[in-house]
């Protein structure tokens, strides 16, 4: 059965995730902004948590940890190449590994360019993939420490996944990200009509997180630096896809 999953809204615009089977009681907390908004929805279902999956270090993935462990003493996993900088880990993960929550198994996948040991989790069953900020709904994260090339591979695994996972992105950053991706291709009529449902979404204060893979890949810019479109549209038609990814990216620096 797959995991039930839940969006829990975090600081001003962070996202954290809990995912829970139903069968085994197992439950896992996906990043950590912030204790309480996690506490409560954890409480509100009377669930406990029984693993918390790192995504990579910043602080506003990793701050609440603390306060969440105070309640809920879960195995906290995280990637081993960061181990020196993210919290104290139970379990150490790198590419290929897995982790399991009940019955269902979820892989790792590195990710680096955001930060160098950014991992994602996907997990086939349930059709998801914790992302946070390396594939974003219509955009990515900034290259802070991995080169371009290395982001637009780590883009690629993640656009690889299968036609059906839902991509469960770190921040609510779509509406202006969209804005962005206009820029790119005004004329790609699956993102016209996206960004309308972002703003409609917005006006309602609905989260426009997760999002379809499917979708990423008709309007994501960062996704669609292959694209003949897109390459006429940088004048980069001969250009390698992550040189055009990596103008893509820069822009967006500049927006
Ligand atoms: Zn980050
Ligand atoms: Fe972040």
């Amino acid at each position: 059965m797959p995991l039930e999953i839940l969006t829990v809204p975090c600081l001003s615009d962070n996202y954290a995730f809990i995912a829970h089977d139903k069968q085994s009681g197992e439950t896992a907390v996906i990043d950590v902004p912030e204790a309480a908004p996690i506490l409560s929805a954890l409480q509100e279902r009377g669930w406990r948590a029984s693993h918390v999956l790192l995504t990579h270090h910043h602080a506003d993935h990793v701050q609440g940890l603390e306060d969440l462990l105070a309640d809920h003493p879960a195995k906290v996993v995280g990637a081993r190449s960061d181990a020196h900088r993210l919290p104290p880990l139970d379990i150490e993960v790198a590419e290929g590994d897995t982790v399991r929550i009940g019955e269902e198994i979820g892989h790792v996948i590195a990710v680096p360019g955001h930060t160098l040991g950014h991992i994602a989790f996907h997990f086939p069953e349930s059709d998801a993939a914790f992302t946070a900020d390396s594939l974003m709904a219509l955009g990515c994260g900034r290259v802070f420490e991995g080169t371009m090339p290395q982001m637009w591979d780590s883009l690629q695994k993640l656009a690889a996944l299968p036609d059906d996972t839902i991509i469960y992105s770190g921040h609510e950053y779509t509406k202006a990200n969209g804005a962005f991706a206009l820029t790119i291709e005004p004329d790609n009529p699956d993102l016209i009509s996206r960004v309308e449902d972002v703003a409609q979404a917005r006006a309602q204060n609905q989260p426009t997180v997760p999002s379809p893979l499917k979708l990423e890949r008709k309007t994501n810019p960062f996704l669609r630096a292959a694209e003949p479109s897109v390459r006429d549209a940088l004048n980069m038609k001969d250009a390698d896809a992550a040189d055009v990814f990596a103008e893509i990216r820069t822009r967006k620096d500049r927006f």
